[in-house]
């Protein structure tokens, strides 16, 4: 069995995402001061490392699989990023999803450069046991980057708690002791069950942090929120929200602005999307989804059946797009009705779609602040992996609120200062503090 990536989306992610990812970084630092050789050392990674790796699958075949773990930079502390299991997965990709963690911890001030891990594969075709063998092997494969606490791994599209479980226990079997703080993104207990309404029941079966697998997602709400207040909107049941993509992100999205009293008109995923102008019961959508194959909203009774591209075009207050890549586009970008866009997904919206909506007038709360919950709490579970400490669930949500909150202030500010969009104020915000932290440190000459 050999796997084969879709060439065609192969190509669109490596023309797109590596080439938004530099483009948005020459934006940003034609507003800054940096010499040539900064900004040189700055573009490009540090360190790359592909592996090709055979596993032998269920049926007994051997299959040959190949992953990447790119590490950006290293100048504010040891790497940190996600891991994607994709059938789109190329080099290019992951270069620029490294490159755009980078510039994310140095906004939201953690101690950590960007990495990102991908392997080509399709997990839905994956069993349980072959995902394990793969994981194990790929972890393997790029110790060689993780040794010594120098990089730490996380879940990311196609891959979760368990998955990182597999890893950190790999990574514990060379070293012969378990090292918890190795990776992040461990699997929690039910800290919180469905509802939000119900009540905290702290358990770490392993390691990890509390609050963890909906950090993403709560750290969306507190930026949607926050945009909301500023502009005078402290009515949340008058706010109609559409959520694009109902994954890790995307449910969490929905339960933590729910709970806040917000109006969930609308939620889609690959099998098609959900709208009742009234709010959705999420609660009850969620668990009609997780009792279908493949977890998708497809035939839920209680709303109205739209598509995709009707959710993004939907008369509604708040776009939240927490899917894929390039979703919001020079195609449909003018149908947008919404007044604000939170982008849980990372890089959702084109730079094209990004010029269309600021002539409409249309915010863009950027993915390096709005998604940034996650790495925010993984870096509060490394720091308690490391102190073998366990925080409890306020503890932390509230340094979530703090260390994000802070992070929206400065890009205001950097806004205002440079008279530019969030997105711009956030790159330069970054960046600014990375090379920085380069040029104390002297690194470059
Ligand atoms: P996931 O795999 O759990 O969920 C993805 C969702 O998108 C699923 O509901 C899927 O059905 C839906 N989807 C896929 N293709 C679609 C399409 N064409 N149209 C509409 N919906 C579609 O992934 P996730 O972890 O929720 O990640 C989603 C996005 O958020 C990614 O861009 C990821 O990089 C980003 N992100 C995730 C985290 C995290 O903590 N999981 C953190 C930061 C950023």
């Amino acid at each position: 069995m050999t796997l084969q990536s879709d060439a065609a989306s192969e190509t669109a992610c490596r023309t797109d995402l590596y080439d938004v990812a530099l483009k948005r970084f020459e934006r940003a630092v034609s507003y800054l001061d940096l010499s040539e050789a900064v900004k040189n050392f700055l573009r490009v990674p540090k360190r790359e490392l592909t592996v090709n790796f055979p596993v032998k699958m269920d049926n007994g075949e051997i299959a040959n699989f190949a992953g990447y773990r790119v590490h950006h930079s290293t100048v504010l502390g040891p790497t940190m990023g996600g891991v994607r299991y994709t059938p789109h997965a190329n080099l290019d990709m992951v270069r620029a999803l490294a490159m755009w963690t980078t510039w994310q911890c140095a906004l939201v001030n953690l101690p950590y450069g960007g990495a990102k891990g991908a392997v080509i594969c399709d997990p839905a075709q994956l069993s349980t046991a072959e995902r394990e063998r793969l994981t194990r092997r790929y972890a393997g494969e790029i110790s060689v980057l993780i040794q010594g606490q120098s990089d730490i791994p996380a879940p990311d599209l196609g891959t979760d708690a368990q998955t990182i479980a597999w890893m950190m226990d790999t990574y514990s079997l060379v070293t012969g002791r378990s090292i918890p703080s190795l990776v992040t993104g461990q699997r929690t207990g039910h800290n919180r069950h469905n509802g939000h309404n119900g009540q905290h029941r702290p358990h770490v079966p392993i390691t990890g942090s509390l609050d963890r697998a909906d950090a993403t997602g709560l750290g969306v709400v507190i930026c949607l929120d926050e945009a909301l207040c500023r502009v005078g909107l402290d009515q949340p049941a008058e706010v109609r929200i559409a959520i694009q993509g109902f994954g890790s992100v995307g449910r969490w999205v929905a339960r933590h602005a729910a709970a806040m009293g917000y109006r969930v008109v609308a939620v889609s995923d690959i099998s098609g999307g959900l709208y009742d102008p009234n709010g959705l019961n999420v609660d009850d959508v969620i668990a009609y989804a997780e009792s279908n194959v493949g977890g998708v909203v497809a035939g839920y009774p209680c709303a109205d059946a739209i598509t995709n591209a009707d959710l993004l075009a939907l008369d509604c207050d708040v776009l939240v797009p927490c899917a894929l890549e390039n979703q919001i586009t020079r195609e449909n970008a003018r149908d947008v009705r919404a007044f604000l866009i939170v982008e849980g997904a990372t890089g959702p919206v084109t730079p094209a779609a990004d010029l269309l909506l600021k002539r409409r007038d249309v915010t863009v709360i950027p993915d390096m602040l709005a998604n940034a919950g996650g790495v925010i709490v993984s870096y509060f579970e490394w720091v308690q992996g490391l102190q073998s400490f366990l925080w409890d669930a306020r503890e932390v949500q509230r340094q979530l609120r703090r260390v994000l909150l802070k992070a929206y202030e400065d890009v205001m500010r950097t806004r205002y200062e440079f008279g530019v969009t969030l997105r711009t104020a956030a790159q330069i915000a970054a960046i600014k503090r990375v090379s920085e932290a380069a040029m104390v440190r002297g690194l470059v000459p």
